[in-house]
Order: C-alpha cells, then structure tokens, then sequence
C-alpha cells in the first residue's frame, strides 16, 4: 500500500469553528486508520481575513483536543514551509510551468475592464465569467505589456466543452461540462495564489494521499481535476463531507459563539465529547457503540463509511456525550476542571471549611451525576457556599402538607438530627436516623423532607437532603434548619 498522508488546511480566522474541527478530525482518521501521516497546512493567502496570533490560537485549540500532527511548521517536517505565504516562490514557479505548456495564460485586463464586463453579462442575465479576452494574445502582446509593467494575473486555460469525470470516493463520479467552467485565476496580481491553485500545488508537492475536505467544495471540485490533467500529475483521492446542518435543517449559526471550539471549551465541554460528537457528524461506527475514546477511533474509524446525507449538529446529544463523560471522570480530575467555574461561590463563603479541598470533592461529586457542562457547577452547587440562604417561606410547604406543619416538622428534624453525633455524620445514617423514625411513626415521610431539603438549598429542585446535609456538616445544617423553622 502507498504511503496514506491527509492534511488538515485551515484559513487561521482567529478560532477553530466546530465544523473544521470535524473536517480536521476527519483528515487525522482517515490518515491513523490506515498508518499514515496527517499534516497541519495554513491556508493564509487571504490576506484580508489575516488576524494577529491566529495560527497560534489554532494550534493551541487543536493540541487542546488532542490531535496530533505528524508534520506542520509548528513541529517541522520534510516537506515544509506549510504555510503558504512563505510558498509563494513555488506557486510561481508552478505557474511558469503551466505557462509554459500552454495551460494558464497572463491576463491583462483592468479592474475597470472587468467590472464592466461583469455589469453587463448582468443586464444580459448571463453567467458571470471572464470573456476569454486574453487568452489568445500574441506573444508580442505578451511581451509588450510586460515591458510596459502591466500588472496581470494568471488565468487556467480551461478546454472548451469536454466532460471532466471527478471522482469522489464517497459519491463515485461527479460529471461536469468543463464549458460551464471560468477562465479563473491562479495567482493574482499581487502574486498571491487563489485556494484553488495553492491547494492544488501543495497537496501534490506535500504528497497528499487523500484530500479530506467539506462538500462546500464540490462544485469547484472539476476545476482542480483539470488542473491536475495541466500539470500531469496523478490527483489524490478525494473525501467531501457531508455538510452540517442544525436540527431544523439550516446552516449553523455563523455567530461565533455558537460554533467556536474555543467557546464550547469554555463553556465545559470537553475535549472527548466533542471529539467523540465530531467523529459522528456523518460517519457511524459498525455496532451500537456510540462511545470511543481518540485511540479507539483510529481503529475503529473507516472513512468509506462516511455518509453523504447532512449531518444534524444536535447539542441535546453533545449533552448527552459530556455528561457521559463527566461522570465516568475521576473525581480528583473533575475537580480539577470544575475550579475555574466555582471561585465566584468560593469568594461567597467566609466559612474556612468550605473553602478546602475536601469540602470541595464532596460538592462536585453530588453534581457529578448531573452536571452536563462544567460551567454549569457554579450555579448548581451556590447554595453550598452561601453563608445566607434566600428563598420564599412559600416553598417549604410542600404540595401534600398544609403552612401551619411546616414549623413543627423542622423541629422534629433538629431533634433527629441532634442525636447523632458529629462522628457519625454520614448520608446513610442521618437518611436512618430520621427515615426509620418517620416510617416508625407512620408519619407521612415527604412532609418533613421536602421542608429539609428546601431549608438546606433554598431550591425547588436539588440533590437530596441527606447527601447535602452530609456535606454541609451538622453545625450549618442544623443552623439553616432552624432558621427555616422560624422563618
Ligand atoms: N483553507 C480551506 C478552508 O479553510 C481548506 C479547504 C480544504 O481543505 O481544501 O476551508
């Protein structure tokens, strides 16, 4: 078997949009699960979109989610520079060559020129595309506008009217009419190569196996095989993914918090949840498993199973996978995670034992169970950290009893709960301490929980009374119990 490389060939925009990290994902399986390389290629030509420390920001994102590149001017690499601005000097030497045979040709015409052109195939409601004009010039032409210094760009010569047959190896043959196709440009004027070009030069320079991008790409997908046919050169095979589309079947928001890796991260979502989420936007593992860590993908992953029906961008799932995640976590690791969202509600306490580590590991792992993001524990575990509790008197009562029993009901907690000592302060033996009596008495057991619970978190929906009376330790529960007996 030939040498299997793929690339991941992002613009640096300034974050990693969710939708490239799939197509990044992608490029690192489809190269893993067949023993070969995937390299990190920037794709900075547009120099209008250029932002301050872009590549840096990406890189860091995407050691953050554990893809590894084998090649990319950040680690090195034999067939460098992978960042095509420093490649210029190649892509004209490439252009020469097609020049040379006769497939791509100097274009002289003026900005005015072909804006006019452009206006009036409008008014004609014709195709927008350049009229050919300077394809056929003479070689004193040629010669006569570079000695004048006429700033041109070069234009691919396409054949006129033959079937160009682009293999996809998901789709099979994509046939076009190569007489639908523009005479567009490879490098502008400013000597900076179009993407169609620079990419094209690069995977084949950079030996690229398998060219792993969006299916946004298909329609200009003729024009690359075309340029291939230029060169002679042998084309990579070619994957599109599938697009990605929101669960009512739009296109994802383009506002950038709602798709930047960057603010999924900082939202809580971690890393394996969203790889994991990633691997499955339009590939689908062989069994029912839908859990795999990075590893099992690279074995698992086959990128002919890739669909080509729009995968649904589902957050409800994504969810689903972190929470997934969260709990299968180790807890001193959640913790870890979790303090950059709980040092509000830290700052909230003058209490020293609520400050410590201890304490902390008791909060987190009640909310394991239910915590979907990280940034959620915050507002999940206040109540813990408060030094005064604030809710309405009304939600002590719970549906079953009538205000007056409120009162009465608390104190007999206090009066439970004063009996076991400080030692035994344990979830299991305060649920016995005060259930066994309830159940003893024939007492209606939801008439004095749900009052205790709602005296300890101040919450309608909480863990548990006797997990966070255990955590909160004797002296602050049976002081916010008391204070809620009077209230
Ligand atoms: N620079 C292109 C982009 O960011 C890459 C497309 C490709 O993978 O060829 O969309």
């Amino acid at each position: 078997m030939s040498k299997i490389r793929t690339r991941f060939a992002p613009s640096p925009t300034g974050y990693l949009h969710i939708g490239s990290l799939r197509t990044a994902l992608f490029a690192y399986l489809t190269a893993k699960s067949q023993s070969g390389q995937v390299i990190l290629r920037i794709e900075d030509t547009d120099q209008e979109r250029r932002v301050e420390g872009a590549v840096k920001k990406l890189v860091e994102i995407l050691n953050w989610t554990g893809i590894e590149f084998d090649e990319g001017d950040h680690i090195g690499g034999e067939f460098g520079p992978y960042t095509q601005t420093n490649r210029l000097d190649i892509y004209e030497r490439c252009a020469k060559k097609l020049l040379a045979r006769g497939k791509a040709y100097r274009c002289f015409c003026s900005p005015e020129r072909l804006t006019k052109m452009r206006e009036d195939q409008q008014k004609r409601k014709e195709p927008p595309r350049y009229d050919r004009k300077c394809r056929d010039l003479s070689d004193e032409e040629i010669k006569k506008n570079l000695q004048a210094y006429k700033p041109f760009v070069i234009r691919q010569k396409m054949p006129k009217r033959v079937e160009v047959i682009a293999h996809d190896e998901l789709r099979g043959d994509i046939k076009f009419n190569s007489g639908e196709l523009e005479d567009h440009v490879l490098i502008k004027s400013s000597k900076i190569p179009t993407y169609q070009f620079a990419s094209v030069v690069d995977d084949h320079l950079m030996e690229i196996s398998h060219v792993v991008r969006g299916e946004e790409w298909i329609p200009s997908f003729p024009k690359n095989i075309l340029l291939y046919k230029a060169f002679d050169w042998t084309p990579p095979k070619f994957i599109h993914m599938p697009l990605i589309l929101n669960k009512t079947g739009g296109k994802l928001s383009k506002r950038q918090g709602d798709v930047s890796v960057e603010d999924f991260k900082a939202k809580g979502y971690l890393k394996e949840a969203l790889i994991n989420f990633c691997a499955h936007l339009g590939w689908h593992s062989k069994g029912d498993n839908e859990i795999f860590t990075l590893k099992e993908l690279e074995k698992e992953f086959d990128y002919k199973k890739i669909g080509t029906s729009p995968a649904i961008f589902d957050t409800e799932k994504l969810d689903y996978l972190n929470g997934y995640y969260i709990r299968e976590m180790e807890i001193e690791k959640l913790v870890d995670l979790c303090m950059p969202f709980l040092e509000k509600n830290l700052s909230k306490t003058t209490d020293d034992r609520r400050q410590t580590t201890e304490y902390i590991k008791k909060v987190v792992s009640i909310e394991q169970e239910r915590l979907k993001r990280l940034d959620e524990i915050g507002e999940l575990t206040e109540f813990f950290f408060l030094d005064k509790l604030k809710y309405d008197k009304e939600m002590l009562v719970w549906k079953k009893m009538e205000p007056s029993e409120v009162k009465p009901n608390l104190e007999l907690i206090i009066k439970l709960l004063n009996k076991i000592p400080e030692d035994c302060w344990t979830n299991d033996s305060i649920e016995e301490g005060i259930v066994s009596y309830l159940k003893a008495k024939e007492l209606r057991i939801g008439n004095y929980l749900w009052p205790m619970r709602v005296a300890l978190t101040g919450r309608k929906a909480s863990p548990g009374p006797f997990e966070v009376a255990e955590a909160l330790g004797k002296e602050i529960t049976l002081k916010r119990i008391k204070l809620a007996s009077i209230k």
